[in-house]
């Protein structure tokens, strides 16, 4: 199922199900990981659009695991960083 990033009149991200927000990998951050809900995911098009994970999926069409949605970097410092490509 082809899923549509420009969405942008949904409560929630369109990614919801698969991102690692949401699919665990980030677990160890579990007492930010609902923080990170209310700000970006769940929070309608002003916050998803903000996310940095968004972003670079929008580019790339993908994201590396070890992002998280407020990282301030741009999404070329991200890509060209290879601790993002780590696993937490
Ligand atoms: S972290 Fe970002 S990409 Fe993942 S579900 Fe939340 S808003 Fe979408």
């Amino acid at each position: 199922m082809e899923t549509n990033l420009n969405t942008c009149d949904i409560k929630e991200c369109a990614r919801e199900k698969t991102c690692p927000i949401y699919t665990g990998v980030l677990r160890y951050l579990q007492p930010y990981v609902e923080a990170y809900k209310q700000t970006y995911c769940d929070a309608g098009p002003d916050g998803y659009e903000k996310c940095k994970r968004l972003e670079i999926v929008k580019v790339h069409g993908f994201c590396p695991e070890n992002v998280l949605p407020d990282d301030d970097r741009t999404v070329e410092e991200i890509m060209s960083d290879p601790e993002s490509f780590g696993k937490f």
